[in-house]
């Protein structure tokens, strides 16, 4: 059975999440938008032009996987392609963040992936936080480009926009959301110095992934 279903407890879920992005300096405004998987490619997702303060969980539209909602429903996301075709495409994302986080849209701004220059890069489960290329938001175009970027990993910065994360479950997704942006402070910090960053290799970011399956408390 999926986590989420069109529920209270899902909605006020989404809700949490999209305020949590304000509160941690993630986001601000009206942009960015959060979703969680309901199954079968249907989903809960936070509605298009709602500042996060002003969100209450009966707002958050139930899209269907066809990409319908009901007309007493607000108008999804302007970005909802690109949630819908992640949930139809990469088996278990299960949640989507997707923010304007400072130091990830600079990278994105000057169009650079971030590269292995921590070890924590490889939560993304990748060895690289990847680009897609630019096209404008809330096109289907837009999907495509991010859907392609992440492929090889769970999350992707978005060219002249911002960043995208996913995850089997809402809190991850915004975990993993919080850490790109991390490291993408990391990466400007580096940049700044007029340094060149000493990457990490594949085999030591191998390392680092094998690691990370034991890391942490295990469920015994
Ligand atoms: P929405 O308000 O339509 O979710 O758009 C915000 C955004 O970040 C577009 O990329
Ligand atoms: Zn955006």
């Amino acid at each position: 059975m999926a986590a989420y279903g069109n529920d209270l407890d899902s909605r006020r879920q989404v809700v949490a999440a999209i305020r949590s992005l304000v509160a941690k300096g993630l986001t601000s405004g009206t942009s960015g938008n959060v979703s969680v998987h309901c199954g079968d490619g249907a989903m809960l997702i936070t509605p298009t032009g709602v500042a996060p303060d002003r969100l209450e969980p009966e707002h958050i539209v139930f899209m269907s996987r066809d990409g319908e909602w009901g007309e007493d429903q607000l108008a999804p996301s302007s970005e909802w392609h690109m949630h819908a075709d992640i949930y139809r495409n990469k088996a278990g994302a299960e949640a989507v963040v997707h923010c304007h986080s400072p130091y990830a849209t600079i990278l994105a701004c000057a169009h650079k992936p971030i590269p292995p220059l921590h070890y924590m890069l490889a939560a993304s489960g990748s060895c690289e936080i990847p680009l897609a290329d630019y096209a404008t938001f809330g096109t289907q175009a837009l999907s495509d480009a991010a859907l392609m970027a992440l492929d090889s990993s769970l999350a992707c910065l978005l060219a002249n926009h911002g960043q995208l994360a996913t995850g089997d479950n809402l809190e991850d997704a915004l975990k993993l959301a919080e850490l790109v942006e991390e490291i993408a402070h990391w990466y400007w910090g580096v940049l700044a110095m007029g340094a060149e960053p000493k990457l990490l290799s594949n085999e030591q970011m191998d390392e680092v992934l094998t690691a990370f399956a034991t890391y942490g408390q295990q469920s015994k």
